[in-house]
């Protein structure tokens, strides 16, 4: 993978709108069989706001990537753009786009860990039993198919065609029309009829 910072600017934090401390870094990243992604990074040292998000620089058509997880996979390349779906259904976990979602590329191993931080998060936000113990065993779960152990599927959808999972073994298919007007994407949606 290589990388290239192309450029990098001083911008009004969105978060707290101080002028002038806000870092914005714009990387381009090389990726073998997929081609150039454009990766930009918000940083603001005044409020701690943190955010990335990643363009392909190629237009895709809107598609569903599936793959199995398993130990020889950990190290697929991964690209979620900040508008996918990313599902592992016999977890039972998954993560849809929202105002604060973010783009990323990282390897199937590096999604497994976003999804650990995302469970362990939800273990200290509700206390109830059953969610305690539904948390527990996703994180279980999680750990071993980490460790090589057992498999589960990594269900990838994208509305844009913006991410991409890079592995002769991947399943790319359409995604079904009833199927993609559930989707959310990331944005406020406006009905037009
Ligand atoms: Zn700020």
């Amino acid at each position: 993978m290589n990388e290239g910072k192309i450029a990098e600017m001083i911008i009004k934090c969105p978060a707290c709108s101080i002028e002038g401390v806000a870092k914005s870094i714009m990387n381009e990243i090389e990726i073998p069989h997929f081609g150039k992604v454009l990766e930009t990074t918000i940083q603001c040292p005044s409020c701690g706001f943190k955010h990335s998000d990643v363009i392909a620089l190629e237009q895709n058509d809107p598609a569903k990537y599936t793959i199995e997880i398993n130990k020889n996979n950990l190290s697929v390349r991964v690209v979620r753009s900040q508008s996918a779906t990313v599902i592992i259904p016999e977890v039972g976990v998954k993560v849809e786009p929202g105002p604060k979602s973010e783009g990323y590329v990282t390897n199937i191993e590096g999604i497994l860990t976003r999804f650990e931080d995302a469970v362990k998060k939800a273990l200290n936000l509700f206390e109830d039993e059953q969610s305690q113990v539904n948390a527990k065993k996703a994180l279980e779960h999680l750990l071993e198919l980490k460790k090589g152990n057992g498999t589960a599927t990594l269900i990838i959808l994208d509305p844009f065609g913006q991410s991409n999972v890079v592995s002769e073994n991947v399943k790319i298919s359409e995604i079904p029309k009833e199927e993609l007007r559930e989707l959310k994407t990331g944005f406020y949606e406006i009905e037009d009829d």
